[in-house]
């Protein structure tokens, strides 16, 4: 069974309210679509959270050297593309590219087998814990407290909010949704790099006190002396970065500095199911709690895979688009997605009719 041709949509659907974090403001999230198809006519799908040119790239670069393929042949498809794009930057687009193809190859892969993803990629569980994650600090604090509570009602006990867009406010916010879930429930906060290392250090100090136990890129992902200065002052909580990781080199240095008590990564960046496991199997090796970022309803099987696993996070514009866009998604169960080991794949099916009306 070979692969015959890609097809590639884009979409790009409206958030529910604009969204904001620590540096960064967004008001729509655009998904590239792959669905390869065989010579028999079976097609699979994947995609990326990405930029809509991702999908040139993909029909101008890699489509050429992965049409022609055995459908079984994902690791020489994997190293083709890569080196299809030596000459324009592993990170990046070109990563993101890698990944939607890489992920629906894995797909095609597992329908041509008739079995889910995790089956297929030999599961060292079958479900994985997640973390409500949204919170943005465009929200007001009535909006905030009402999602983050709502996730914990809902059986989920990890939840995560944005900060860092003013220091005052940031403490008055976790203090109010510490009231509000309670004293059993995990409390994470992510800066998206939007502190400095002494206005982190501060912050800490005031975070601890409501019982906050992950601090996510409290400066940039990239100072990674200055994560490992910090992760060594904050013995309480967890440093956790990695989601801007798009090749085993990047996360390499990330644990070789100490930088991170967490590895995050994320597959749909760090080129697909095949570069995710490469990152896991990273942190595996220096014995680095693992865990995945956005996307939970791709992590929920590849996560199955990796050797540890902490975390996934249940992200509230990826949960909302996957519902608009797919049947199939999994639904969290006692804090948990289980992918459902009786669909094929990742279990998604696109819902065309509803897609089209946010197709670009
Ligand atoms: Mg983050």
């Amino acid at each position: 069974m070979q692969i015959k041709q890609l097809h590639l949509s884009v979409y790009r659907i409206p958030t529910d309210r604009p969204e904001q974090d620590g540096t960064y403001d967004w008001t729509s999230t655009t998904l590239v679509l792959v669905e390869p198809e065989t010579d028999t006519g079976l097609r699979g799908l994947g995609y990326s959270y990405a930029d809509g040119v991702t999908a040139t790239l993909i029909k101008e670069t890699l489509a050429p050297v992965v049409c022609g393929r055995d459908v079984q042949d994902v690791g020489g498809s994997w190293s083709a593309m890569v080196r299809a794009i030596r000459n324009l930057g592993r990170p990046g687009i070109a990563s993101m590219a890698i990944a939607a193809v890489d992920t629906a190859l894995w797909d095609l892969k597992a329908r041509a087998v008739g079995l889910p993803l995790f089956k297929l990629l030999g599961p060292y569980r079958d479900a994985v814990p997640i973390y409500g994650s949204g919170g943005f600090t465009s929200y007001t604090e009535q909006e905030l407290v009402a999602q983050l509570a709502g996730w914990v009602e809902q059986g989920i006990p990890r939840v995560k909010m944005k900060i860092g867009r003013d220091p005052a406010a940031d403490v008055a916010r976790v203090r109010a949704v510490r009231k509000a879930i309670g004293d059993d429930a995990r409390l994470f906060v992510d800066a998206n790099g939007a502190y400095d290392v002494k206005e982190a250090l501060r912050q800490a100090e005031r975070f601890a006190e409501h019982d906050v136990t992950w601090f996510e890129e409290p400066v940039s992902s990239d100072h990674l002396d200055a994560l490992h200065f910090i992760r060594e002052q904050t013995p309480s909580m967890d440093i956790a970065a990695g989601e801007y990781g798009y090749d085993r080199f990047y996360f390499r240095r990330m644990v070789e500095a100490g930088a991170v008590d967490v590895l995050q990564a994320d597959m749909t960046r760090c080129a697909g199911v095949t570069g995710f496991l490469q990152a896991a199997a990273i942190a595996h090796a220096f014995a680095v709690p693992f865990s995945a970022h956005c996307a939970p309803e791709l992590h929920a099987h590849v996560a199955c895979a990796a050797p540890e696993f902490r975390n996934a996070e249940y992200f509230h514009d990826h949960v909302r688009i996957a519902h608009m866009l797919f049947d199939g998604v999994p639904e969290p169960v006692n804090g948990c997605l289980r992918p459902d080991p009786l669909r094929p794949g990742f279990g998604l099916e696109l819902k065309r009719r509803d897609a089209e009306r946010w197709a670009v």
